[in-house]
């Protein structure tokens, strides 16, 4: 596992919600982040098949233009009654009305009609790279329950209607620290921290 030796990387993402949590998981390491819309960075198509597989296309991209290490997550929601979808597609779930995560979480829901099963859980694929095209991959998850309707207002995307499994909480109803240590993307991070740090 290639260490990280360099202080600056790039986080690959421009999701808005994505960046502070990546943030707040990397600075207290002295990492400095910087983000792909500042350096005007492309959003390349995601074509893989897997979570790993597409944070690694949205990281070796970031790594080459920027010439810096970067980082890239890819993840999404995998609802159990529904044999995990919306998983790797769950940005674009959203289509084709785009106006926001509510639409989504309304879609979900009536898919899922009288399923007694509310079982899902949060995927994550944090992956590290270099501009030669080394890569570091990272996953984690956490397990949880849908709930109907959604509540709180923290956080992005499904989280209103996601209650992690210990909690009687929403992801967006709990503190952003509490979702920081649980997280899908705060365990995948940990787990970069402590190999590559
Ligand atoms: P990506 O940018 O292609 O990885 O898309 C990830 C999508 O998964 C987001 O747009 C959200 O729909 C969903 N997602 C991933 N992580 C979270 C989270 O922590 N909370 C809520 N939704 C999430």
């Amino acid at each position: 596992m290639r260490k990280l030796t360099e202080k600056e990387v790039v986080l690959a993402t421009h999701n808005k919600g994505k960046v502070a949590e990546l943030q707040a998981l990397l600075e207290p390491y002295g990492i400095t982040v910087l983000c792909s819309d500042d350096l005007g960075l492309s959003e390349p198509e995601e074509t893989g098949k897997t979570f790993a597989e597409n944070a690694k296309i949205k990281a070796v991209t970031a790594a080459f233009e920027a010439e810096r290490p970067a980082i890239a997550d890819d993840s999404g929601l995998c609802v159990h009654a529904l044999n995990g979808r919306p998983g790797i597609y769950s940005a674009r779930y959203n289509e084709p009305k785009k106006n926001g995560f509510a639409y989504a979480m309304e879609k979900l829901n009536e898919e899922l009609g009288d399923s007694t099963d509310r079982s899902a859980h949060f995927a994550s694929a944090v992956v590290l790279a270099w501009p030669d095209g080394t890569v570091n991959v990272f996953e984690g998850r956490v397990d949880g329950t849908l709930c109907w309707p959604p509540r709180g207002e923290k956080g992005f995307g499904y989280d209103p209607m996601f209650v992690p499994d210990g909690y009687d909480k929403t992801f967006a109803e709990l503190p952003a620290d509490v979702k920081n240590t649980i997280s899908h993307r705060a365990r995948a991070t940990t787990a970069l921290v402590k190999a590559c740090l």
